[in-house]
């Protein structure tokens, strides 16, 4: 049987920052996860307090107290407000190698969408930063298209610039036979020459600004952009995208990166279908195409998102005889120290992180975020005995 002192169910962003924490804190961890969930799919920008009472936020700590007084089930208010900052600064620090996010954390962005509309963001990876709406405003721009490739519609977003925001906006479709963007973007990373030539074919000396896909390699995003920008004279940045989405696969790299540097193992593909409580530990049951393991932790971790979470049967001892079927439960609760709550008791060393805590609220990869790092550090706390 396999032993380690955190066991991280899920392999998300909530899961993967609660790994590298408690890894950091040279606590053995593995994560196990049944497959990819939505932070892949995703478009990587982490949203944090973007709309409340209807309206746009603009300047989120100005409105964090008043959010987490009227919603004290939230996830914003389990944590609180000191280490949600606390979670966001490291991120800033901890993940910043291949993928850059940018963002101030006292200001949501509005950045432009697939479908030429904006949203507000707290922080977004540089490539897609550079085309906030302020930036945009007064420019002249460019809508670049491939013309088999799925879910971009340049056509439509250069409309919504036009006729919904005042942008003086244009498009173009480059011909490229790649219909999926990981294949684009594989190609633009170890060629990119290809895709000046056929652009500076196009009279680009009167634009601002060049607004692509978000294709633009997977780990040499920032010298494209350079390339592109010293060869075509203007401005270079990535829309948002749909699924399947590069931003989304260049964050789930970014984390999962100093998890293997750390020595955490992930067992991708294995679903954890039972945890019991001992009393001395945890044993946790995981399956993989027929093949069976057991785990024993000291604490566990459960990450396992909202939309595709697979059932898991948790069971405790010592005055619990809780069975809790994540699956039939809408959501879970925790206390403040991020424990699963089941009829009201806590358990001490089952710990939940993810965007499936407390009633069905808005959520992102900012409350993902935040619950992974707050749950790591409550670990940290519950095995070091303070
Ligand atoms: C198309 C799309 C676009 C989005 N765009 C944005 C955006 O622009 N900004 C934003 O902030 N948010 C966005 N979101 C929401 C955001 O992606 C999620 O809120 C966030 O990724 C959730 O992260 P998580 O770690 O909580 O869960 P997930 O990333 O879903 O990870 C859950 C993990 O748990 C695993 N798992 C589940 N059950 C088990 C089990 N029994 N055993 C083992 N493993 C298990 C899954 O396989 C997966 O690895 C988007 C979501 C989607 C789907």
């Amino acid at each position: 049987m396999h032993e380690v002192d955190v066991a991280v169910i899920g392999g998300g962003m909530a899961g993967l920052v609660a790994a590298r924490k408690t890894s950091e804190a040279k606590l053995s961890t593995m994560v196990v996860a049944s497959g990819l969930g939505s932070t892949v799919l995703s478009s990587g920008t982490i949203d944090f307090l973007g709309y409340f009472n209807d309206r746009n936020v603009k300047k989120p700590l100005e409105v964090l107290g008043d959010f987490v007084s009227r919603n004290p089930s939230h996830p914003y208010a389990i944590v609180g407000v000191e280490r949600i900052l606390e979670a966001f600064r490291e991120f800033r620090e901890k993940y910043d190698s291949f993928t850059r996010y940018e963002g101030n954390l006292e200001t949501n962005e509005t950045l432009l969408t697939p479908l030429g509309l904006f949203k507000p963001t707290l922080l977004a990876q540089s490539s897609i930063m550079r085309g906030t709406r302020e930036n945009l405003e007064g420019s002249k721009v460019l809508v670049v298209g491939f013309r088999n490739l799925i879910n971009h519609t340049p056509v439509l977003i250069a409309r919504s610039l036009r006729e919904i925001w005042g942008v003086d906006a244009d498009y173009v479709k480059l011909d490229r036979s790649e219909t999926q963007p990981v294949p684009l973007s594989l190609l633009l990373e170890s060629n990119s020459e290809g895709i000046i030539k056929s652009l500076d074919e196009h009279n680009l000396g009167s634009y601002d600004y060049l607004a692509f896909p978000p294709v633009l390699g997977l780990r040499r995003t920032e010298e494209i952009i350079h390339e592109f920008e010293e060869s075509l004279g203007a401005k270079v940045f990535e829309i948002m995208s749909f699924p399947p989405s590069v931003p989304g696969l260049r964050l789930q790299q970014l984390l999962e990166r100093p998890c293997i540097e750390n020595g955490v193992e992930i067992k991708l593909g294995w679903q954890s279908t039972e945890i019991r409580d001992t009393g001395q530990g945890c044993k946790i049951k995981i399956v993989e195409n027929g093949g069976k393991q057991e785990i024993l932790s000291k604490a566990v971790i459960i990450a396992t998102g909202q939309l595709m979470r697979d059932t898991i049967n948790i069971r405790g001892k010592n005055g619990f005889q809780a069975s809790l079927n994540l699956q039939m439960e809408r959501y879970f609760e925790t206390d403040k120290k991020m424990r699963l709550i089941f009829n009201g008791k806590s358990f001490k060393n089952i710990f939940a992180a993810c965007s499936g805590i407390s009633e069905n609220y808005m959520i992102g990869l900012g409350t993902s975020l935040c619950t992974g790092y707050s749950s790591a550090v409550e670990v940290i706390k519950y095995l070091r005995g303070y």
